[in-house]
């Protein structure tokens, strides 16, 4: 079990990076990687906190998190002789310092920048030129460090898209259970409870998160982070990641301009909470009160497109074991949960 030793959530605590660092018994050369549009946003506080620490520090932008970029970084930790490697910004800059900080066995701080998916905190990695299409386990951040004041700023859909990743627990935990049930994997009733906990909580501040009040940004920064975490427990991404996720991987290779990872997650919960017999039309209903899609046309996808992602998504990871079964769908079937549900007309 790997878990974060520090988590500092709230506003204005970016600037406090470089303390969390020295209270942590850290000294030595830091790298922040991040994207060009967070670099003045958040970036620059990270770097004024970390030499106001006396660490000395410099950064590097990811355009576009590949493989090719993490081998770059790695020669930059080498070549500097970086000791802590910090992510800063969206999913995709942190990614890159989690998989470039574990392949040089470095440390690895995550400054979220936006709360889009539950990667900010947790121990997985997915990125183009990896050999699957899905998220596998990396290394934890040792740190992570949520400042609300500036997640805030972020784009709404991406508030609507991490609450989609959020929701997905409700399936994805059910796929768990089902998974030790009928093929004796095993299953962590405190990873699963933490990961539904955070959907509970979702759920119930759905209002909150749709105004983007304080503690609504809060909450579900704080559901994010309890996912990593949950998955950090487990030792592998099974409470947080199903039916309903394999659905949003089909889709993301199938649909030429693929909505957002929670966004596909938030669909593909309301279709698997149905094949579960569990309450799809709440799942619907949150989802819509938040604003995150609820049909293929919001995703801006074909029905067709939606039904042939129904029919793969079993393939995309086979020794998973979802409510897909081992040879998924038929086309009846998908057409007719895609209809009940309304995800195409
Ligand atoms: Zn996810």
């Amino acid at each position: 079990m790997q878990l974060p030793r520090e988590v500092l959530i709230g506003k204005e605590v970016a600037p406090h990076v470089g303390e969390s660092l020295t209270r942590l018994g850290f000294s030595g050369t830091t790298l922040i990687v991040t994207g060009p549009k967070v670099r003045s946003i958040a970036a620059e506080i990270v770097v004024r906190s970390l030499e106001n620490a006396g660490f000395k520090s410099s950064i590097v932008i990811t355009e576009n998190a590949t493989t090719n970029e993490v081998s770059a970084i790695q020669r930059e930790i080498r070549d500097r002789n970086v000791e802590i490697v910090i992510g800063v910004g969206g999913g995709k800059d942190i990614d890159v310092a989690k998989l470039s900080s574990m392949n040089e066995l470095k440390t690895f701080l995550s400054v979220p920048t936006a709360a889009s998916h539950d990667g900010i905190a947790s121990p997985l990695v997915s990125m183009k030129g990896l050999d699957r299409p899905y998220s596998y386990v990396a290394h934890s951040p040792l740190a992570i460090i949520a400042d609300t004041s500036i997640i805030a700023k972020s784009p709404y859909r991406l508030i609507a898209s991490g609450c989609g990743d959020v929701l997905a627990k409700y399936t994805a935990v059910r796929d768990w259970k089902l998974a030790h049930r009928i093929k004796g994997e095993y299953y962590g009733d405190y990873a699963a409870e933490l990961a539904l906990m955070s959907s509970r909580l979702v759920i119930k501040n759905a209002n909150a998160i749709r105004t983007m009040s304080d503690s609504g940004v809060r909450t579900l920064v704080e559901a994010l982070i309890s996912c990593g975490v949950a998955m950090s427990i487990a030792g592998t991404s099974r409470p947080c990641s199903g039916s309903e996720h394999l659905f949003s991987h089909a889709l993301a290779t199938i649909a030429p301009k693929p909505a957002l990872h929670g966004e596909m997650c938030g669909v593909g919960t309301i279709l698997s909470a149905y094949l579960h017999g569990g309450n799809w039309e709440l799942i619907r209903d949150v989802l819509a009160r938040i604003g995150a899609p609820t049909t293929a046309k919001e995703l801006s996808v074909s029905a067709e497109q939606v039904l042939e992602a129904l029919t793969r998504a079993h393939s995309i990871r086979p020794e998973r074991y979802t409510i897909l079964g081992e040879s998924g769908l038929t086309r009846e079937a998908a057409l007719r949960v895609a209809s009940i549900t309304g995800v195409i007309e």
